[in-house]
């Protein structure tokens, strides 16, 4: 009688993912399979039907890799979740950093939702070399330049994060004016010491292309792999110019990779160094300013407040729709969020719904590139770049057997960012299901909260307490 209760097929998986459009752009695949995920790995791609203890019905669905996000600020478990509702199953501060490698990636192991990684800061570090503290963004120190005893101090920082396993070194150039060309070169030339990229902040001076020309050029001759980040806030209008620039740089052998975000208003401090001239501004300017823990506009007065306070802001649209369109459809760019860490639960609306922003608006509504071009922007590109320090990531990105089962279910008619710049908390639509590490963490749009699946990118370690070793990541081919 008990025999007879038994189910007839076993349980092959531990999920299926059944009768849905797998696309995979580094093999290109487009077709309808079903995906078995055993222990954290994808194994089966098949057209037979398969058994296992969770089924998940994907028919009319996309089926693609979790999407890579090499520039995530927001790295609190409540960014975690809201990351993985747009489909992020690694989120990385890749863009400024941290200033303790080996301690961030300790503060949240088994608690993450999505797989997590950081750079070591540049000018974190500096900060501490120059102080002894680290007052972030702000201060007098960022514009001033280094004596050479806090070089070697900085450096040194620099190198140990780098052992420590930090994936990059972090630039944000536009907010330490004071670090001179020598200065970034040689963060460069350490940078390719240990085959990491540098992720660059460019300095403001856009109108003749001088701030990529100084990290085109500090690439060129150290070696090191240059990742210019949101090209779009960088480059402004002039996107397509830049874009052909890299494309020369990259044609004459510089490896220069870029990224951006789908939106023409940006986010950042508003006690920072970029904003030094605020009380030149005229009462309209400061209409354009949101401050985002609460969604007001700003006025001079609050403006002023709120600085001597410090904390996040919207800033104005400084560039069109349509530059932001060729940022997001040109081949060469990556998707990355540039997503904020939440204030009261708020942050820009890129922090809760680049991806599903990207699939709706531009691929579906816009038509500005293909889905499977998107999805490689989100997926396979990012995985690619980081896999020459990290080699594990060659397992990431992908749909295909032995691959890491971080898989994200969505529907492509109806996928859509839903928050706004006033009201930004908003999770995306149509993203259905998404597994991390083989862990189903969000099921039919909702995120099952007692899975923790996240686990860390980062490089391989050198033991600290073996003095006299170096170390060197093995070079992949
Ligand atoms: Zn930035």
């Amino acid at each position: 009688m008990l025999l007879a209760c038994a189910p007839a097929v076993r349980a092959e998986y531990d999920i299926a993912v059944n009768g849905g459009r797998v696309i995979d752009p580094e093999s290109g695949i487009d077709k309808t399979l079903n995906v078995g995920v055993t222990a954290g790995r994808i194994a089966a791609l098949t057209e037979r039907p398969i058994a296992a203890a969770k089924q998940i019905d994907a028919a009319g669905r996309v089926v693609a890799p979790g999407f890579i996000d090499l520039h995530q600020h927001g790295q609190s478990i409540a960014n975690y979740e809201a990351q993985v509702r747009d489909g992020i199953t690694t989120a990385l501060e890749l863009e400024i950093g941290v200033e303790d490698v080996a301690g961030w990636y300790a503060d949240r192991a088994g608690k993450a939702a999505v797989n997590y990684g950081a750079s070591i800061s540049h000018p974190y570090s500096r900060q501490l070399a120059m102080l002894g503290r680290n007052p972030g963004l702000s201060g007098e120190s960022l514009a001033a330049e280094l004596t050479a005893a806090q070089y070697q101090h900085l450096r040194e920082r620099v190198a140990r994060g780098l052992d420590e396993g930090a994936l990059a070194v972090g630039f944000g150039l536009a907010y330490t004016p004071g670090a001179t060309g020598e200065e970034i070169t040689a963060m460069f030339r350490l940078a390719a010491e240990y085959d990491a990229a540098c992720h660059v902040h460019m300095r403001t001076n856009y109108e003749d292309f001088g701030n990529l020309e100084e990290v085109v050029q500090a690439a060129k001759e150290t070696g090191a792999r240059l990742h210019v980040v949101h090209l779009n806030s960088s480059a402004r209008d002039r996107v397509s110019q830049y874009l052909e620039r890299i494309l020369k740089a990259r044609t004459a052998g510089v490896a220069v990779t870029t990224e951006c975000y789908p939106y023409n208003r940006g986010s950042t401090l508003i006690q920072s160094h970029l904003f030094n001239d605020w009380q030149s501004y005229t009462d309209e300017q400061f209409g354009g300013y949101i401050w985002v823990e609460s969604g007001e506009t700003l006025t001079r007065e609050t403006f002023g407040r709120y600085r001597a306070r410090g904390g996040t802001i919207i800033t104005p649209p400084a560039y069109s729709e349509e530059s932001v369109r060729r940022a997001v459809a040109s081949p060469l760019t990556m998707i990355a969020s540039d997503g904020m860490w939440l204030d009261k639960g708020r942050a820009h609306p890129r922090s809760f719904g680049t991806y599903s922003r990207v699939l709706g608006r531009y691929v579906r509504e816009m038509q500005a590139l293909t889905l499977t071009d998107a999805l490689r922007k989100m997926t396979l590109m990012p995985a690619q770049l980081l896999a020459k320090r990290v080699p594990e990531m060659r397992n990431k990105g992908r749909i295909r057997l032995g691959a890491d089962a971080d898989i994200v279910v969505f529907d492509a008619d109806t996928v859509i960012d839903r928050g706004t710049f006033a009201d930004p908390a908003q999770s995306p639509a149509g993203i259905e299901h998404v597994i991390v590490n083989g862990v189903l963490t969000v099921e039919n749009g909702k995120l099952l909260r007692r899975v923790a699946a996240g686990r860390p990118v980062r490089a391989r370690q050198i033991r600290r307490d073996a003095p006299g070793t170096t170390w060197r990541q093995p070079q992949p081919d």
